[in-house]
C-alpha cells in the first residue's frame, strides 16, 4: 500500500491492512507463521525551513502483530516469536537533509527515515519494524546445547560420540613418541 503524498495533502489516511506470509520478504532466516495485522494512520508534517522553503514530512503512526519463526541460534530449531509492536515513525523527503547529517542523528530524531517519490510504501515500514523486533540471538531455551561442532549432532537429543573419537592432535604425537620408546 502506497501512502500518497498527494493524498495526504488532503485527509491523514487511515489503514488496517493485513499482510499473508510471503508478501513481505522478511529475507531467509525469518519466516512469518500468520498474516501480519497492521493498522494506523498516516498524517502530513509541514516544516517551514526558512521562508520559503515547507517540507513535507510524513508521520507514520500505528502497531502490527504477526507470528515468526526464526532459527535457533546454537541447534538452528525453528523457535516462534509472537511479535506486537507500536511505531510511531517520521519520513522526509530523501536528500532534505543532504549536508545537515549532523543534525540529524540526535536521539530526538533517532527514528527518522526517508521517503523518495510520490510517497512511502506502508510494506517497507513493516518489514523494517518486524525485523527490528526480531532479536540478534534467539535460542529455543536457556540451556539448549547446540550442535556438535564436529558431527552436527543435535546435543538436545542426546549426547554423541565424538567428545571419546576427537584427539588432541599433540597427545597423538606423545602417544607415538611412548609407543617408540616402549
Ligand atoms: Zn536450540
Ligand atoms: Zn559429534
Amino acid at each position: 500500500m502506497l501512502i500518497e503524498i498527494q493524498e495526504l495533502e488532503q485527509h491523514p489516511i487511515d489503514f488496517r491492512e493485513e499482510f499473508s506470509p510471503g508478501v513481505i520478504d522478511l529475507g531467509e532466516d525469518v519466516r512469518q507463521r500468520t498474516p501480519l495485522q497492521s493498522e494506523g494512520r498516516a498524517d502530513l508534517v509541514e516544516e517551514h525551513h526558512g521562508k520559503h522553503q515547507v517540507v513535507r514530512d510524513i508521520r507514520l503512526k500505528g502497531k502490527l502483530e504477526t507470528s515468526l519463526e526464526v532459527p535457533c541460534a546454537r541447534c538452528l530449531d525453528p523457535v516462534v516469536l509472537a511479535v506486537k509492536r507500536n511505531f510511531d515513525l517520521l519520513y522526509r523527503p530523501l536528500g532534505t537533509d543532504a549536508g545537515h547529517e549532523e543534525l540529524s542523528v540526535t536521539d530526538a530524531e533517532a527514528e527518522i527515515g526517508y521517503y523518495q517519490g510520490e510517497g512511502l510504501l506502508l510494506e517497507d515500514t513493516l518489514r523494517e519494524q518486524v525485523l527490528l523486533s526480531v532479536p540478534l540471538k534467539t535460542v529455543c531455551r536457556e540451556d539448549c546445547k547446540g550442535l556438535c561442532p564436529h558431527c552436527g549432532k543435535n546435543l538436545n537429543e542426546g549426547a554423541c560420540s565424538c567428545a571419546d573419537e576427537v584427539e588432541d592432535p599433540r597427545w597423538a604425537a606423545l602417544k607415538e613418541i611412548r609407543g617408540k620408546l616402549e
